[in-house]
């Protein structure tokens, strides 16, 4: 498999990087409400033990693995940057 190559604009995330590329060894993409309601340390490493989550377009998605620049929870989901 080759290197994950995930373009974003959200440059307040501590994986975001030049470019718009997402530096997250691995991210979650859930549903808003799937979001809120999963604790912090709920990310990618346990994705596959998440409830689906259908949704009816891309206003209702985010990105789980988000954490914002500089917050002391950077390591709370054991993600880490490639
Ligand atoms: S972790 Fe999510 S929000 Fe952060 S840069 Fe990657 S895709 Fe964007």
């Amino acid at each position: 498999m080759g290197q994950q190559k995930i373009h974003c604009s959200i440059n307040n995330c501590h994986y975001w990087g030049e470019g718009n590329r997402c530096h997250a060894r691995e991210i979650m993409v859930t549903s808003d409400s799937m979001g809120a309601s999963l604790p912090d340390q709920l990310d990618a490493l346990q994705a596959s033990s998440v409830d689906a989550a259908p949704v009816e377009s891309c206003m209702e998605t985010c990105c789980k693995t988000f954490v914002e620049e500089g917050s002391e929870n950077i390591d709370v989901d054991g993600i880490t940057k490639i």
